[in-house]
């Protein structure tokens, strides 16, 4: 991982006048310091701080799994033994602090390990998300993290692509899923996040997963799959049919496709989130479709399937290169049929790179 992140980190700390982070297992401390921390009841604890001092607080017996990190050379580990409080620790790694330090909290940092910290750190300490730091760090892509995107990109593509070899009338929805939770794997991902196999009414609810319903001829099939590779995520949507179209499916997929093509399009440095969203919202208003499009257009992705920037009306973010996130434009009519179209695109010098490339119109099963 770059060495660089947590003297970036720092940078933005004393920016924001913030004294501390105090950051626990999740994709903070990942990016931070390279560690993938297990969510333990015991604590693991990185204290990052604005003078560049920084310690990773780890149970004694979690010590080799931290080390056997690559961690960063100006990161101090320090453990804590089975009967020993951890709280001291913290404290000790956060010492000297003024009267009134400001500290950055893990925004899932557990509220029984918040809890006790602030009971030992000064009482006129104030607290605020640690995402107010690190979210102007991780919204700006590395080449690296660039890279490991494009490659879960390519293998969820590979995956797309071997679908409707797996949709035949009669196979259930859980069998289809079970099935491309195997694909996801041997293409390289070494975790599979989530699998939505919604088919005919069930593809109206956009986060259905799998349920035992059979494929019918006639069914349009949403079919929306991630997972990781090296620690970054793939999510891609895309619509296949068993058997014929319903009535009416083919002219609105098309104006969906319109839709997320026009956000595609504007996406650009300088644009702002909510102007994507606006573009795929207004071609599907234009066609009376925009009741039935009712999540935002994307989420940005990185080391959390769904992080910033969120693309949608309100957020007055000015896009700039290296973002990614995905446009995923959706339809769904109730007790008929849905559809969605879903790309990771990052943001490039003058528009976006798609990283899904794969078929977008409906593809027949078989
Ligand atoms: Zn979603
Ligand atoms: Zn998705
Ligand atoms: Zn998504």
């Amino acid at each position: 991982m770059s060495p660089d992140r947590l003297r970036r980190a720092a940078e933005q700390m004393r920016a924001l006048d913030v004294d501390a982070l105090l950051i626990g297992p999740g994709a903070d401390l990942r990016y931070l310091s390279g560690y993938a921390a297990l969510p333990l009841e015991r604590m693991t604890l990185l204290v990052a701080r604005a003078d560049d001092i920084h310690t990773l607080i780890v149970p004694e017996l979690e010590r080799p799994r931290a080390e056997a990190m690559d961690l960063p050379d100006d990161l101090e580990v320090r453990d804590f033994a089975e009967t020993q409080d951890p709280v001291d620790l913290v404290a000790s790694a956060c010492a000297p602090l003024g009267p009134s330090p400001r500290l950055g909290v893990g925004d899932r940092l557990w509220a029984t390990f918040l809890l006790a910290i602030q009971h030992a750190l000064p009482t006129r300490a104030s607290y605020l998300p640690a995402s107010t730091v690190t979210r102007e760090l991780r919204m700006r892509k590395g080449p690296e993290e660039i890279d490991a995107l494009r490659r879960a990109g390519q293998a969820i593509d590979r995956v797309h692509a071997r679908v409707p070899g797996l949709l035949r009338p009669g196979r259930t929805e859980a069998a289809v899923g079970a099935d491309i939770a195997d694909l996801i794997l041997a293409e390289g991902h070494e975790q599979v996040s989530f699998v939505i196999v919604g088919s005919g009414p069930n593809g109206a609810s956009p986060h259905h997963e799998l349920s035992d319903r059979a494929l019918e001829p006639g069914d349009a099939v949403v079919v929306d799959i991630g997972g990781t590779l090296d620690g970054y995520g793939s999510d891609c949507t895309r619509d296949y049919l068993v058997g014929h179209a319903p009535l009416g499916y083919m002219d609105i997929h098309a104006t969906l496709e319109a839709a997320q093509q026009a956000a595609c399009d504007i996406a650009a440095p300088g644009v702002t989130a909510e102007a994507v969203d606006a573009a795929a919202r207004d071609v599907l208003d234009e066609a009376g479709l925009g009741g039935y499009f009712i999540h935002r257009t994307g989420h940005g992705i990185g080391l959390e399937e769904h992080e910033e920037p969120y693309i949608v009306a309100g957020n007055e973010l000015p896009l700039e290169p290296t973002m990614t996130f995905s446009i995923e434009p959706g339809v769904y009519l109730p007790d008929r049929f849905g559809m969605r179209i879903e790309d990771i695109v990052v943001v490039t010098h003058d528009g976006i790179e798609r990283l899904n490339t794969g078929e977008r119109r409906p593809v027949p099963a078989g």
